[in-house]
C-alpha cells in the first residue's frame, strides 16, 4: 500500500465530473487499498477517488473504525428527512461548516468484487455517502454549507 497525495480545494481535479469504473482491474483494487491508507494517515472519515487525482466513481467511508465501506459506482437510490451538522473536507483543511443534508440515506454501489451491494446510513454515517459522492460530481461541501463553524 501506499499513501497518496491529497489534492486541495482550488485544483480543478476536484471540480470534474468522474467516470464510472466499467471494470474492476489490480489498479482499481490498489487504488483502494491506497485510498485506506491515505484516509488512516489524515484521520479522515471519508476518501473520494479525485481526491487522490484520479477522476474515477470510488469513494471510500469509515465512520466506525473498522467498518470500512469501498464503493465503487455509488448511488443514492433513496433518501429521508434532514440534518443540519458541521462538516469538513481532507481537502479543505481546517474548513467547518453546517450543511443541510438528508438524515438518512441509501446508496447502492459495487464492491471490489464486483457484487452490488446497498447500504443505508443515518446521521454521520449519511452525511459522510452523501459528502464523498458528491465528490464523484465535482461538488465540495463548501458549496452547500449553509453557516462556517471556524
Ligand atoms: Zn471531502
Amino acid at each position: 500500500m501506499a499513501k497518496l497525495n491529497i489534492v486541495k480545494m482550488g485544483d480543478d481535479m476536484l471540480r470534474r465530473v468522474c467516470r464510472p469504473v466499467e471494470q474492476i482491474t489490480p489498479r482499481i483494487l490498489t487504488l483502494l487499498d491506497d485510498m485506506l491508507e491515505t484516509m488512516h494517515a489524515a484521520d479522515g472519515c471519508g476518501l473520494a477517488a479525485p481526491q487522490v487525482g484520479v477522476l474515477r466513481r470510488i469513494a471510500i467511508v469509515e465512520v466506525e473504525e473498522g467498518e470500512v465501506i469501498e464503493m465503487i459506482n455509488p448511488k443514492i437510490i433513496a433518501f429521508a428527512g434532514e440534518q443540519q451538522e458541521s462538516e469538513g473536507c481532507l481537502s479543505i483543511p481546517g474548513k467547518y461548516g453546517i450543511t443541510k443534508r438528508p438524515k438518512h440515506v441509501t446508496v447502492r454501489a459495487m464492491n471490489r468484487k464486483g457484487e452490488i451491494f446497498e447500504v443505508s446510513g443515518s446521521d454521520l454515517l449519511a452525511r459522510a455517502l452523501c459528502h464523498e459522492i458528491d465528490h464523484l460530481d465535482g461538488k465540495l461541501f463548501v458549496d452547500k454549507v449553509v453557516r462556517y463553524t471556524n
